[in-house]
């Protein structure tokens, strides 16, 4: 598609900057899409159809916001920043079925939010250009509260999206990797260059798609202890496995009984976390967590 009316071009984007005279904040990760060809493709990975509610986080001008309009039922967009709340009333003014909501999207009663603007039982994804440097908080808050949400289709540093879809044995491999599959079945969809970008960020981009589980891939006796031993595991990366539990919980087990719960778990110590699967992490944890 080459809607020549899109936000999502230079011209148009050049055109509402000076109307404003807005300059971007580089502190917000304001890189706003100028590729309406893009966002179709976005469209696409989405699954996006006009049954579907929509939650966007950083609407920006509106180039993103606009293509969900005309391609779901409802979209409801959270946008930090206050300048941008006029903006998006000029440039979205053609359609009915957007809510801009002016909040910190990580300081947001979002099931409230889902509650109010929604349908009760609609389907509700989330579609994203998200801002970089708070990538990872936002998503790792989404997924933990729970949302009534199916998928997340979210652009985001590459980088990150690799640590978030990596498998185990490869390089991007952790806790991150661990903490987005507990909740999702992730994939990058597509790699995405600087150049569809308004300013050009300094990273490369890929998008990312995180279909949601209806239950975790594994039973763990304590979340929050399973995160625990995860992150203790690539504690040093280059360390053993052995070595990272010690140190982690060396105030409450000697290295003797280390040794024996990794035996029980019938994993070798001398392994490093990042060959270790989701499975091995949740019977790993479910043992030491009737020691601690
Ligand atoms: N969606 C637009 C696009 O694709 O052109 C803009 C995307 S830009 C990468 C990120 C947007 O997120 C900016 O508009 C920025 O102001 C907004 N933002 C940054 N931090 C935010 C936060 N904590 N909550 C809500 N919006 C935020």
């Amino acid at each position: 598609m080459t809607d020549q009316k899109a936000i999502a071009s230079p011209k148009k984007t050049k055109e509402i900057l000076n109307k404003y005279g807005f300059s971007f904040k580089k502190s917000l990760g304001q890189n706003f899409l100028i590729d309406v060809n893009i966002l179709e493709k976005i469209m696409h990975f989405a699954g996006i159809d006009k049954e579907t509610g929509t939650i966007e986080v950083g609407p920006g001008m509106g180039a993103l916001t606009e293509q969900l309009a005309i391609h779901s039922d409802k979209v409801v967009a959270f946008e930090i920043d206050q300048r941008l709340v006029p903006i998006l009333q000029d440039t979205l003014s053609a359609y009915s079925n957007i809510e801009i909501v002016n909040k910190d999207v990580l300081k947001a009663d979002i099931h409230q939010v889902i509650t109010s603007q929604f349908k009760p039982d609609q389907e509700i994804i989330v579609v994203a250009n998200l801002p970089y440097y708070i990538t990872t908080p936002i998503l790792m808050k989404l997924l933990m509260d729970r949302l009534p949400v199916s998928s997340y289709t979210v652009m985001i540093q590459k980088e990150v999206a690799e640590r978030m879809a990596a498998e185990p044995n490869s390089k991007s491999y952790g806790s991150l990797s661990l903490a987005v599959q507990y909740y999702t079945k992730a994939s990058i969809v597509m790699n995405v260059p600087k150049t569809v970008f308004m300013p050009q960020p300094n990273v490369d981009s890929s998008v990312l798609h995180l279909e949601m589980r209806e239950t975790p891939p594994v039973t763990v006796e304590d979340e929050h202890f399973f995160f625990d031993v995860v992150q203790a595991s690539f504690g040093q990366r280059r360390k053993t496995l052995r070595n990272n539990l010690s140190r982690h919980f060396k105030d409450k087990l000697n290295k003797e009984t280390i040794e024996q719960y990794l035996n029980q778990a019938g994993i070798d110590g001398t392994r490093r976390g990042e060959s270790l699967s989701m499975e091995e992490f949740a019977n790993l944890a479910n043992t030491f967590c009737k020691a601690i």
